[in-house]
């Protein structure tokens, strides 16, 4: 299980400084989570203005 950022992204960067294992980088166009880092804990959803990391 990990969270995974939708295209509803718009890149602010709020989520990576929340993410307590730096599972969070800059991608193409949005921001990403390494899947076998990520943790599960949904800080970056939490922070996030636009909804976009989503528990899969
Ligand atoms: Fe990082 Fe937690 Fe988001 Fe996973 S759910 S990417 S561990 S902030
Ligand atoms: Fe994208 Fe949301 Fe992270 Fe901002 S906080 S970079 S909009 S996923």
């Amino acid at each position: 299980m990990a969270y995974v950022i939708s295209d509803e992204c718009i890149s602010c960067g709020a989520c990576a400084s929340e993410c307590p294992v730096s599972a969070i980088s800059e991608g193409d166009g949005k921001y990403v989570i390494d899947a076998a880092t990520c943790i599960d804990c949904g800080n970056c959803s939490n922070v996030c203005p636009v909804g976009a990391p989503q528990a899969e």
